[in-house]
């Protein structure tokens, strides 16, 4: 088979490693840059119909957010089929693996832990984006053990009073008023899930719950889940208020910022506009250019000196030595792959290290013996696959208190809860209608597909490493809205 020169220009970029995680769409693989050594998550997703507005989605809204509790995207690669996103790599795993391996949080760690989540889907509802799909598996641990809010693909920028049409998230954490297919205010569906969230982090398991998709459906539109009696009633307060069925009662992300359970976190966003000279300089011992670096900074281009400045910096940031990061030498380009891939946890180890020292075994999660591990080669070597599998939380609550925010009726649990939280992922692409994004014009004789995928294609040339499209029909937006909201609601604390 031919080789592909695009794929040739990820690998001469990148040294892959192994599968971190498979989400709906595409798989996310530990990799390295060859040059800066530095190590990224590459999130690669195929190309075609069903993925397009949800790439374009996640890259231009990724591209707009730099808060420290939210992924930061270094690169955007563009090969003939895949589009690679280059990340910042987070060791520590997810939610979901967290709370399986370790059980429910203890109310302090999960205050910090829900207060940066707070922190971050705050910053995304100021700036008008909403998130549409927030649950433990794309919430991830630094190795410091805060969290990064991951995966924009569903996410969406709409103007204040706008709802929303598109049904889309993931069962068990939609809002009653998504189940129920009616328009739906965005920021206050994120909410929902958060309450969701909330609950499976403090007891680990979820609180609707049911063996078919009408018994949930009628859990969440009446508000039916029962609260375990080891909560404490501030805590007990705030789910409550949170999963209020009616969007137009329930709090917005400010009013949950300040009750009282939640732990406040002050971020300090660095502006992006000032380059670190000294990672400059860096860069140009690895043979890099630093008017190349400094253009593609201003320009947002999110191309290989971008990439590999943006990866080095936060190489630097998460406490490497920056003198220990040796260039390079030509033909040697990457450490040695590790022996074997046996990653110690990720918690309760020394995470600063030299770069000089190896950098596999220190960084990732072990791999939980319910994973599935699945040998692959990959350039040639042969490396372990840990599948993120649909984990299943099993715990058995102590006494619970019934509770309907409808008060409708409950249905208090007393046996062993089991729910396979992942085996319902039901992640529904929005419609054209939901999405604010620039995309192109071409000639009407294109296909619908040939059309969305020409438009990536030029969108894409004008960040990274591809030739420039030539010039075509003026650009123009298509962001159609959904009608605006009826009356502000009068919300009552
Ligand atoms: P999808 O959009 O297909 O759901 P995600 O972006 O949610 O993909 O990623 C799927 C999984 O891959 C996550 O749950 C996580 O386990 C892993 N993952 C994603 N991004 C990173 C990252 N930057 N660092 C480490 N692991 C990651
Ligand atoms: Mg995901």
């Amino acid at each position: 088979m031919a080789s592909n020169p695009n794929k040739k220009t990820l690998r001469s970029q990148y040294r892959m490693a192994f599968l971190l995680g498979q989400g709906s769409f595409g798989n996310v693989k530990l990799a390295w840059h060859r040059k800066t050594q530095a190590l990224v998550a590459i999130k690669s997703v195929e190309i075609c119909k069903k993925t397009i507005r949800g790439i374009l989605s996640e890259m231009t809204i990724l591209e707009s957010l730099h808060h420290p509790n939210i992924i930061s995207l270094f690169q955007v690669l563009l090969t003939s089929s895949q589009i690679h996103f280059i990340l910042q790599y987070v060791p520590g795993g997810n939610l979901v693996e967290l709370i399986r391996e370790e059980g429910p949080l203890p109310e302090e760690q999960a205050k910090k832990m829900f207060g940066q989540v707070v922190s971050a889907l705050r910053y995304c509802h100021s700036r008008g984006i909403v998130h549409r799909d927030i649950k433990p598996q794309n919430i991830l641990i630094d190795a410091a053990g805060n969290v990064k809010l991951i995966d924009f693909g569903v996410a969406i920028k709409c103007r204040p009073g706008t709802l929303l049409k598109t049904q889309c998230g993931t069962r068990g954490f939609c809002a009653p008023e998504i189940v129920l297919g009616e328009p739906y205010d965005g920021k206050k569906a994120d909410v929902w899930s958060l309450g969701v969230l909330l609950f499976f982090l403090t007891t680990g398991y979820f609180p609707f719950r049911g063996g078919t998709t009408d018994q949930i459906k009628q859990k969440v539109t009446t508000g039916t889940y029962t609260i375990p009696t080891h909560l404490s009633g501030q805590l007990e307060n705030l789910i409550h208020q949170i999963l209020t069925v009616s969007p137009e009662l329930r709090p917005s992300i400010e009013e949950i910022e300040n009750h009282p359970w939640i732990k406040k976190c002050e971020v300090n966003i660095p502006p992006m506009t000032d380059p670190d000279y000294k990672i400059i300089e860096m860069l140009c011992g690895m043979g890099y250019n630093a008017n190349d670096i400094l253009e593609s900074l201003q320009q947002k281009r999110y191309d290989e000196p971008m990439g590999a400045y943006l990866s080095l910096r936060n190489h630097v940031i998460e406490g490497y030595e920056i003198g220990s990061i040796t260039p390079a030498k030509p033909g040697d380009q990457c450490p040695p792959p590790p022996p074997s891939p046996a990653h110690p946890s990720v918690f309760g180890l020394p995470l600063r290290r030299r770069a000089s020292e190896p950098n596999f075994g220190l960084l990732h999660r072990q791999p939980s013996k319910e994973q599935n591990t699945v040998a692959l080669t990959l350039s040639g070597l042969k490396m372990s696959r840990c599948v993120s599998m649909p984990p299943i939380a099993v715990y058995y609550p102590k006494k619970e208190r019934s509770t309907s925010t409808l008060a409708l009726h409950s249905t208090p649990v007393a046996s062993p809860c089991v729910y396979n939280n992942m085996s319902g992922v039901e992640i529904i692409l929005p419609h054209k209608e939901d999405i604010e994004v620039n995309t192109s014009s071409p000639p009407q004789t294109m296909g619908w597909f040939k059309r969305l995928r020409k438009g990536i294609r030029d969108c894409l040339s004008r960040l990274c490493c591809l030739p420039r499209a030539p010039k075509k029909k003026p650009q123009h937006r298509s962001s159609k809205r959904v009608a605006p909201l009826k009356k502000a609601a009068s919300r009552t604390k």
